[in-house]
């Protein structure tokens, strides 16, 4: 199990035979990469942690006013504009979105959980529906921003 003994023995759990938390690269940092095959609409495992008031690294959106501080497993979940897992905040669980091949890293799509990023930044994760930038689903994406501004709509000619 990668979640200590404090957490119980679910056997949704994730063991050390299936997920490790890498280094990916400079750019991106750590990662959960998969050691094992999964199919579309699977449930891949269920998550523990901390449950804390406020949003820090590393921690996923329960509530608005809980989170779930997780360093063992879903808090290095990867960022993708196509994400290959759901997070189910209620029951805790991770789904396989399409078929999940061996030595795969798993990625999440933050907005689906997070009203507000720790901290917003680029995406390059090229998928062709890239955002470019990665907020949380309430905030409001920069370009948004330019576009309301009053000289940026007399340019704007669509
Ligand atoms: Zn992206």
């Amino acid at each position: 199990m990668l979640y200590p003994d404090q957490f119980g023995k679910d056997p949704l759990f994730p063991k050390h035979s299936d997920f490790a938390v890498v280094f990916k690269d400079e750019l991106i940092g750590r990662g959960v990469i998969t050691y094992r095959s999964f199919a579309e609409g699977e449930v891949i495992a269920r998550m523990a942690g901390h449950i804390v008031p406020d949003i820090r690294q590393h921690t996923l959106q329960i509530t608005p006013n809980s989170h779930l501080f997780d360093p063992y497993f879903s808090g290095f979940f990867l960022h993708s504009c196509a994400p290959n897992i759901s997070l189910n905040m209620v029951t805790l669980t991770v789904t396989a979105l399409r078929d999940i091949t061996a030595n795969s890293f798993l990625y999440m799509d933050y907005a689906e959980t997070e009203d507000v990023l720790y901290k917003q930044f680029p995406c390059s994760c090229g998928a062709p529906n890239c955002r470019g930038w990665v907020t949380g689903r309430k905030e409001v994406h920069p370009a948004a921003i330019a576009r309301s501004e009053p000289g940026q709509l007399k340019q704007d000619h669509r």
